[in-house]
C-alpha cells in the first residue's frame, strides 16, 4: 500500500498523524525530522491508517435534511424515539426533558447549542457504561471514551485506544449505538473490515445488520438542527 501524505513541519516535540475529513493523511513533524523517519513511523501505523482512510463514511454525499422548526409540536429524537417539543414563555435556563422537551422562547437563537449540550451530556452518560460493558465482554482494555462532534463518522478509535463517538448517536436507538460501540471496539482487535472483524461484531452486537440498515435509512435524521433561527 502506497501512502500519500502531506508533511507540515513546526516547532513541536512529537510527530502527529491525522486523517482529515477528506481522508487525506497529514503528518505534523518537529523541525529536523527526516522523511525516512516519518516513513518509518507511518509503516508502523499502516494498518491503522489503512482503516482510517478506507473507513466507511456515514454516507457518500452529505445531503442536509430539512431543518427543524423551533415551535411547539415539533418532534425531537432521543434514543430512537420521537419526543415532542414544547416552546414555553416561562423562564427556563436550559432544556428540560420530561417525556417531552421544553425550551424557553428567549433561548431561541441558542436552541441548537442548548440541544447539543443536552445530547452530549446524555451521550456521555449512556454511552460510557455501554462501552465498558462491551469491552468487558470482549476482554478488551481501552483508554478513554470521548463524545465529540464528528463530521463524517459515527465513531472512531485512535492509535492510543481512545474511543470517540459522535454525540448525535444518542438520538439513535440503543441497538444502533451498541453496534457502533462494538464496531469501534472490534477495531482494537482487528483494524480491517475482514470476515474475522464482522464475526467479532456479530457475536457482540447480534443486531448489527439491522443497525446498519437503520443508519442507512435514518442516519440523516440524526443530523437535523433547527434551521433559520
Ligand atoms: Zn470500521
Amino acid at each position: 500500500m502506497k501512502l500519500n501524505y502531506q508533511i507540515i513541519y513546526s516547532k513541536r516535540k512529537k510527530l502527529g498523524i491525522t486523517v482529515e475529513r477528506d481522508r487525506s493523511i497529514v503528518v505534523r513533524a518537529p523541525l529536523g525530522f527526516s522523511e525516512q523517519q516519518i516513513q518509518a513511523v507511518l509503516e508502523n501505523k499502516k494498518l491503522w491508517l489503512y482503516e482510517k482512510t478506507h473507513h466507511v463514511q456515514k454516507y457518500a454525499d452529505e445531503i442536509h435534511p430539512p431543518g427543524k422548526e423551533l415551535v411547539s409540536g415539533e418532534s425531537m429524537l432521543y434514543l430512537g424515539r420521537n419526543y415532542r417539543l414544547q416552546v414555553f414563555e416561562a423562564e427556563i435556563e436550559s432544556i428540560s426533558f420530561k417525556q417531552k422537551f421544553i425550551i424557553h422562547k428567549t433561548n431561541h437563537t441558542q436552541a441548537n447549542e442548548l440541544f447539543k449540550t443536552w445530547y452530549m451530556a446524555k451521550a456521555k452518560q449512556k454511552i460510557s457504561p455501554r462501552v465498558e460493558l462491551h469491552a468487558k465482554n470482549l476482554g478488551l482494555r481501552y483508554n478513554a471514551v470521548k463524545i465529540a462532534e464528528l463530521k463524517y463518522r459515527w465513531g472512531s478509535c485512535t492509535p492510543n485506544d481512545n474511543l470517540i463517538f459522535n454525540w448525535r448517536l444518542i438520538k439513535a436507538p440503543m441497538f444502533v449505538i451498541d453496534y457502533i460501540i462494538v464496531h469501534e471496539l472490534a477495531h482494537l482487535i482487528e483494524s480491517n473490515h475482514s470476515q474475522y472483524f464482522w464475526r467479532i461484531v456479530k457475536i457482540n452486537a447480534p443486531e448489527y445488520e439491522k443497525a446498519k440498515v437503520w443508519l442507512k435509512e435514518h442516519g440523516q435524521l440524526l443530523e437535523q438542527n433547527f434551521g433559520d433561527l
